[in-house]
C-alpha cells in the first residue's frame, strides 16, 4: 500500500511506522484476550503514553506534542488496522475539550493524567430518545448550595465502565434549548453515578455503558461556561469525525489486506482465487474505496491543520471511510467465504467492528444532511 502514503513527509513516514511497530508489538498481543472478556486492558494506554501517543495534540505545556490532526490520524489509522477496540481506548475521548476549557485544577486532574495514561475517560451524550436529535435529552443539573445535581441516562457510553471520569452533556436551563447545555465532569465513581456495561455486535474489547446519573457535584465540576456546552461540542465536532474516519480508515485497511493475501493462498479449481477474475474485480473495486477514504480522511486533516473550514471535509470523509469500511470488509467476507464466518477468524471481527462506523459520530444520514445544508442547498463547493 506504499502508494498511499505519497503525500507523506519523511518525518510522517517515520511516525507511521513507529506507530504500525507499536501497533504489532504492544496491541496485537492483546486483542483475543480482550475481545473475548470484553475486559479492556488499562496498561495498553499506559504503554501508549510512554511514546506519546497519547498526548497527539495536547499543548506542550499540557505534557503534550503539539502535532497536527494527520499525525492523529495516522496514530489512529495504524492502530485501528490492529484492533478498533483497543485503539479507540487511546482516543482519550472528550479529551480534545481539555485544553481550551479546563481550569489550571482541572488540567492538573484530569487532562495531564489522560496524557499520561493513569486515567482514562468517556464522552456522554446521547440519552435513550436523544441520539441524532441531541436537544430532545432530558438530561439536567441544577444548582445547589455546594455545586449541582445531575440527573440524566446516557445511553451506549463508549469506554464509561473503564473510566475514571466522564464528560457529561446536560441542559442547566432547558427551555433555553441550544444555549442552556452546559458540560460536566463527573468522576466515575461518584456516589449516584451507576454505569452497567452493555453487549454489542463489534468493538468487543471496547467497553460501553448505559449510565445513570442521580449524583451531586461540586461547581467547580462546570467545564467552561453553563449554557455555552453546544457551541464547544461543536467546537470539536469537525476533528471528531475526522479521526473518526481515520478509525474506519484502519478497518478499512485491515480487511482490505488481509483478503489481498488469503486470496493469494487458498486454491480453488487449481489456482489461488486470485487467478478468478470475478475475485480480481472484488479486490479492484476495494482498492478504490480504500484510496478514497485515504484521500478524503488525509485531505480532510491537512485542511484542519492548515486553519482552512473543514465543516463539508469532515463530514465527507467521516461518510466515504465509513461505507468504505462496511463495504469492504463486507466483501472480504465473501472472499474468505466459510472460513471467514468462524468466530475466531479476524475477518468476521473486521466486519463486525466496521457496522459501527455509519451510526458513531454523527450518523451517515446526518452528515449528508450536513453536506447537503453546507455545499448543495448553498450551491458552495
Ligand atoms: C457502540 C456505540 C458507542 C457509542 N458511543 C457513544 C459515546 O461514547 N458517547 C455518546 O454520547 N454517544 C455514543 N453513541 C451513540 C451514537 O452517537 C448514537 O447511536 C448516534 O448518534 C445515533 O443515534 P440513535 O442511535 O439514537 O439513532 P437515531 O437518532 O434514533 O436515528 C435512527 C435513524 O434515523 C436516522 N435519522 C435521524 N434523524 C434524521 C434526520 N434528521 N434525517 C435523516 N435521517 C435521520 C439516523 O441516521 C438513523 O438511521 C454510541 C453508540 C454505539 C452503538
Amino acid at each position: 500500500m506504499g502508494g498511499l502514503v505519497l503525500f507523506e513527509t519523511e518525518e510522517q513516514r517515520s511516525f507511521r511506522d513507529t506507530c504500525a511497530r507499536f501497533a504489532a508489538r504492544e496491541i496485537a498481543p492483546l486483542v483475543d484476550e480482550a475481545e473475548s472478556t470484553g475486559v479492556y486492558p488499562r496498561i495498553l494506554r499506559k504503554k501508549a503514553a510512554e511514546i506519546g501517543l497519547l498526548g497527539l495534540g495536547v499543548p506542550e505545556v499540557f505534557g503534550g506534542t503539539e502535532s497536527g490532526l494527520w499525525e492523529r490520524c495516522i496514530m489512529i489509522e495504524e492502530c485501528a488496522k490492529v484492533c478498533a477496540g483497543l485503539c479507540t481506548g487511546l482516543l482519550g475521548l472528550g479529551q480534545n475539550l481539555l485544553p481550551q476549557l479546563g481550569t489550571p485544577a482541572q488540567i492538573e486532574r484530569y487532562l495531564k493524567p489522560l496524557v499520561d495514561g493513569d486515567k482514562a475517560s468517556a464522552f456522554a451524550m446521547t440519552e435513550p430518545n436523544a441520539g441524532s436529535d441531541v436537544l430532545a435529552m432530558n438530561g439536567r443539573a441544577e444548582r445547589t448550595s455546594t455545586g449541582w445535581r445531575i440527573r440524566a441516562n446516557k445511553l451506549y457510553i463508549t469506554g464509561a465502565p473503564c473510566s475514571d471520569f466522564m464528560i457529561v452533556v446536560v441542559y442547566t436551563d432547558r427551555d433555553a434549548r441550544r444555549n442552556g447545555v452546559s458540560i460536566f465532569l463527573v468522576d466515575s465513581d461518584t456516589p449516584g453515578v451507576d454505569i452497567q456495561k452493555m453487549d454489542k455486535l463489534g468493538h468487543r474489547s471496547m467497553e460501553t455503558g448505559n449510565v445513570f446519573l442521580d449524583c451531586e457535584v461540586p461547581s467547580d465540576a462546570l467545564l467552561g461556561e453553563a449554557g455555552r456546552g453546544m457551541d464547544y461540542v461543536m467546537s470539536v465536532l469537525e476533528e471528531g469525525r475526522i479521526t473518526h474516519a481515520a478509525r474506519s480508515l484502519g478497518v478499512a485497511r485491515a480487511g482490505y489486506e488481509s483478503a489481498l493475501s488469503y486470496s493469494g493462498m487458498r486454491e480453488t479449481f487449481g489456482v489461488p482465487i486470485m487467478q478468478h477474475q470475478a475475485i480480481q474485480m472484488k479486490l479492484a473495486q476495494m482498492l478504490i474505496e480504500l484510496r478514497s477514504a485515504h484521500l478524503h480522511v488525509y485531505n480532510a486533516a491537512s485542511r484542519k491543520d492548515a486553519e482552512m473550514p473543514v465543516l463539508l471535509d469532515a463530514s465527507m470523509a467521516k461518510v466515504v471511510a465509513s461505507e468504505a469500511a462496511v463495504s469492504i470488509t463486507d466483501q472480504a467476507m465473501r472472499i474468505f467465504a466459510g472460513v471467514g464466518y468462524i468466530n475466531d477468524a479476524p475477518v468476521q471481527r473486521y466486519f463486525r467492528d466496521a457496522r459501527l462506523y455509519p451510526i458513531t459520530e454523527g450518523t451517515t444520514e446526518i452528515q449528508l444532511r450536513t453536506i447537503a445544508r453546507t455545499a448543495v442547498l448553498q450551491q458552495e463547493n
